[in-house]
């Protein structure tokens, strides 16, 4: 059975009060050699006033570097905005608005010269079910909360081996993985889950020790056969194991 790896950055914006992840992930994790990643990046960002900016140039430019080495920008909603205590970007969200948001967010990555987004990370992992409508139609891959989605292959889905590691990660802030990375970092480096995702995000704070835990990670997972891709890599990659599987099942 082949197995993936997914390294992803979630949160990465312009907003400067990110740039200590974004600095180091622009240059540290170039550095260790931990690529490609799947960066799940917010078009739109808060300034100081609270109001919406869209991210200079020069930072599309950042991350246009890291596409040009394989990694991969999703769209992780267009500000991530918590409305209220429950309220999230996109849920509840009407699929008119859910349009108006994606079309803003579309428009922030062309205006970046980046490629239209084929991957949407929902903001808290969360949709109401008309926005994930529209998120079906427009992105190829959607994940969302408790697994993920395939939708062009919906009808594989619950059949889709995907789980999250569960030393690695459960659901927690990447600051708890670095944290449980710190103890666990012996425990459990065998599991059979066919994809394991390290999620890092760009609020936590990080040390430089951190960085190098992620990449003792990456090269023990690699040593064990494991594939470094990207996350939409991986579903297809996915989704073509299990086609092969049934397939030998039915010869
Ligand atoms: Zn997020």
């Amino acid at each position: 059975m082949n197995k993936y790896l997914v390294v992803s950055v979630h949160d990465i914006t312009a907003d400067s009060r990110t740039q200590m992840i974004n600095d180091l992930l622009f240059s540290s994790l170039r550095s260790l050699d931990v690529k490609p990643l799947t960066i799940a990046f917010i078009p739109a960002y808060f300034n100081a006033e609270g109001k919406i900016k869209n991210p200079e140039k020069r930072f599309g430019d950042k991350l246009k570097r890291l596409v040009g080495e394989g990694s991969v920008i999703a769209m992780h909603g267009y500000t991530h905005e918590k409305r209220g205590l429950f309220e999230r970007e996109f849920n509840p969200c009407s699929e008119e608005s859910a349009r108006n948001l994606l079309d803003l967010g579309e428009g922030i990555f062309e205006e970046l010269g980046l490629a239209k987004p084929t991957t949407f990370v929902p903001p808290f992992w969360q949709t109401s079910n008309d926005a994930l409508a529209v998120l079906a139609q427009r992105y190829e891959t959607v994940p969302v909360k408790d697994g993920v989605f395939d939708f062009k292959n919906d009808l594989f889905h619950p059949a889709l081996p995907v789980y999250d590691s569960p030393a690695l990660f459960s659901g927690y802030a990447l600051g708890n993985l670095v944290g449980n990375a710190r103890t666990r970092i012996n425990v459990k480096f065998n599991d059979n889950n066919p994809l394991v995702r390290i999620v890092l995000h760009a609020h936590d704070q990080y040390q430089l020790e951190d960085f190098g835990i992620v990449r003792k990670l990456v090269y023990r997972y690699q040593e064990e056969g494991r594939q470094l891709v990207t996350y939409p890599e991986a579903m297809r990659r996915l989704y073509q194991d299990q086609l092969a599987a049934v397939d030998n099942t039915q010869r």
